[in-house]
């Protein structure tokens, strides 16, 4: 255990007040055992615990952080813009800055809305979507995570596409009524009653697992056959994969998007964008209601517009390129039953020979038990992975060649945990 006194002590203090101890489930540790490290520092690549344990970190905020912790430019605009003023609900010119910013990255994306989470972006997106084509189903993949609202939180049978059951404790069957589950990288045959496809481009939330070739433009076709609108759900792919995102890095480009996680530079921030004529169903232009007190907040778009200055093209094409290389050495240390795959700057771990394409073989990875005993290992030699099999790895561009030397030496020792 890598766990220290501190840290223990505050879990067992949180349990009290707040639910499991913590504000959102898989920070619990509870998939992998022990107690979470409680942070209290980061800086670039690494995290410091309140034990004073140090850690080479790759959850780097579930992906909201790709210039590492604590980035200089980021804490200049997040102080310089908290002491004008936190939050006034006016507009201001950061807002119009930043929405600027992502249209003219992501090509397609003619208009923009700020949210404050990517569980918000989600589901307002759906909501314009079902206005626009005036249909209520919506298809989704299994293994994707496309936040916490109750339409989105249903689950499939094993069918390619079958109808969603409530996959929560409060969800109704009647929330999850109009979702279908399909399979991941298969297309499934729409019909006339969807409204919208929505589909993690790079699924990222059930380990890492790549569109096969053609499953992303076969979604695209089948959905201008029946008049349904193809959203991607960028919240982790969005200015990670590449400069202009998922569509830049696929070639395929969708009618509606959803961001968060980088485009809130560690703040919270998301938003959601599309075509001109489906976003000015939104009010005030139009008659879908959609709303927000800290939307747009100041602070998150200084981050946000930060961070998006600090990324160019080349950004982009060096993380991948040391990321691919990094792959290779952790691959290459953890042994032939570790599969790291990779997209872009993002890395996954997967266990055992199966090239893995949708959630069931994610599902056979994770239940090889080995995800556990490795995280653990690592965090004893100060490398720490998200608590949970179907988490990816978040190298940024703040992690050195060195950092990735020994995050590939500690792979190799703990990959042959069990
Ligand atoms: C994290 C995530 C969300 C939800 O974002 P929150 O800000 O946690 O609400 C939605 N979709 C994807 C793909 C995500 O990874």
């Amino acid at each position: 255990m890598a766990d220290g006194d501190r840290s223990a002590e505050l879990f067992a203090r949180a349990a009290k007040v707040i639910p499991g101890g913590v504000n959102s489930p898989v920070r619990a540790f509870k998939s992998v055992g022990g107690t979470p490290y409680f942070v209290e520092r980061a800086a670039g690549a690494y995290v410091w615990d309140v034990d004073g344990n140090k850690y080479i970190d790759y959850v780097q905020s579930y992906g909201a952080s790709i210039v590492g912790h604590a980035h200089p430019k980021v804490v200049e605009a997040v102080t310089a813009a908290a002491s004008l003023g936190t939050s006034f609900a006016a507009p201001t010119e950061r807002e119009v800055l930043l929405a600027e910013a992502i249209s003219g990255r992501v090509s397609g994306a003619e208009m923009v809305r700020l949210v404050n989470s990517g569980t918000e972006a989600t589901m307002s997106a759906l909501r314009v979507a079902r206005a626009a084509t005036g249909r209520d189903r919506v298809v989704a993949f299994a293994g994707c995570y496309h936040g916490h609202s109750d339409g989105l939180l249903a689950s499939g049978g094993s069918g390619v596409a079958t109808l969603g059951l409530p996959a929560s404790a409060g969800v109704t069957s009647a929330a999850v009524a109009d979702t279908v589950i399909a399979r991941y990288n298969l297309v499934p045959a729409l019909d006339k009653r969807v409204g919208a496809v929505i589909v993690e481009p790079v699924a990222a939330n059930m380990g890492l697992v790549s569109p096969q070739p053609g499953f992303l433009e076969g979604l695209r076709a089948e959905c201008d056959r029946v008049g349904a609108l193809l959203i991607f759900d960028e919240v982790i792919t969005g200015f990670r994969l590449a400069y202009g995102g998922a569509t830049e890095f696929t070639g395929v480009t969708p009618d509606m998007w959803c961001f968060g996680k980088v485009i809130g530079g560690g703040l919270p921030l998301a938003a959601f964008a599309g075509r001109r004529d489906l976003m000015e169903q939104l009010a005030p232009v139009g008659a879908v209601y959609q709303a927000g007190t800290l939307s747009g907040n100041p602070l998150a778009t200084a981050a946000g517009l930060a961070v998006l200055e600090l990324l160019d093209r080349q950004s982009y094409s060096d993380l991948a390129d040391r990321v691919r290389r990094f792959a290779g050495m952790v691959a290459g240390a953890a042994g032939p039953e570790v599969q790291i795959p990779v997209a872009g700057p993002l890395m996954g771990v997967f266990f055992g020979a199966e090239t893995v394409v949708d959630y069931e073989g994610s599902g056979r990875s994770a239940a090889s038990g080995r995800y556990a005993p490795m995280m653990h290992g690592l965090l004893e030699r100060g490398v720490a992975i998200a608590p949970g099999a179907y988490e990816v790895m978040f190298p940024s561009l703040a992690h050195s060649e060195s950092d990735f030397e020994r995050t590939a030496e500690a792979f190799g020792v703990a990959a042959a945990i069990r």
